[in-house]
């Protein structure tokens, strides 16, 4: 039986936990995708590729081309573009997909958060009045943020923002998770921090900052996830792994 060809969309640590599952189970043939963001990304055990693939008929002619019978997307809940154009290849190819969506941060007692549905939202919601700002949101969406240059930012990031793409007064600290609630905490203090500017993303390694925050009783804006189409969902690596067990049983046995 020819093992079962995945591609797996990756991006986020449940990609890489998924890949590092696949690597050696004789069932399947996976290959990661990463969209080569990073400049020294993570690289995964198994193959991969790096870069986009040309928009939706891109993907599709790839997932033809290189005969794929299961598409995993796990990319950040914040790929917005990047899941749609899963939705609409697998509709067009019949090919199946499902994706990889960790739950979302949920506040809990003395937490001081401030939702809000989108990055101009969030640099609206930090006023008038001149603030020092953690900003912990990537490096691809600053522009609401130079539009309100009165704030001081401490901008936290996998790779330096372009010069030209960073609000005027700002500090910049390049650094990968998972971090530690303390050195969060120390971080907050020595940058006199005072309010906290985040997406939220969910996962386990970057949740730290919000525990900082809420013991150093710190307001956080939160900007909530954008929709994604309906589709097949599993929170884990763990469960995508079963998924891909039955969906390569149902094909073993030609249902
Ligand atoms: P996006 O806006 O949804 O995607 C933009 C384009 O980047 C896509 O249309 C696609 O190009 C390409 N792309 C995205 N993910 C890809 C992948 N895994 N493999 C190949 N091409 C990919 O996504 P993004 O915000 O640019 O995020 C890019 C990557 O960074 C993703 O892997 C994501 O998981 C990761 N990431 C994103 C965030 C975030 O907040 N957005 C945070 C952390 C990590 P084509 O149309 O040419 O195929």
């Amino acid at each position: 039986m020819n093992p079962l060809r995945v591609l797996i969309l990756g991006g986020t640590s449940e990609a890489s936990t998924l890949a590092r599952a696949l690597r050696d189970d004789a069932r399947f043939a996976p290959t990661l995708s990463l969209a080569g963001r990073t400049l020294a990304p993570v690289l995964p055990p198994i193959p991969y590729r790096i870069g986009g693939f040309g928009g939706i008929a891109g993907l599709v002619d790839y997932l033809r081309g290189e005969a794929i019978a299961a598409l995993i997307d796990a990319t950040h809940p914040f790929a917005a573009q990047m899941t749609r154009h899963a939705h609409e290849a697998s509709a067009e190819t019949a090919v199946k997909l499902l994706r990889i969506d960790r739950p979302a941060w949920t506040p809990g007692p003395g937490d001081r958060w401030l939702g809000v549905a989108s990055m101009a939202q969030a640099a609206a919601a930090l006023g008038a009045a001149p603030r020092r700002v953690f900003l912990t949101i990537g490096q691809q969406e600053l522009a609401p943020f130079r539009a309100a240059p009165w704030h001081h930012y401490v901008i936290r990031s996998v790779d330096p923002p372009p010069p030209d793409a960073r609000p005027p007064d700002a500090d910049i600290i390049t650094a990968r998770g998972p971090f530690a609630v303390a050195d969060e905490q120390a971080l907050m203090l020595a940058h006199r921090i005072e309010i906290v500017v985040t997406k939220n993303a969910g996962a386990a390694a970057t949740i730290a900052k919000l525990e900082a925050a809420r013991a150093l009783g710190l307001p956080v804006v939160m900007v909530a996830r954008p929709p994604a189409p309906p589709m097949p969902t599993v929170a884990t690596a763990a469960a995508a792994l079963d998924w891909l067990a039955a969906h390569a049983a149902a094909i073993r046995r030609g249902v």
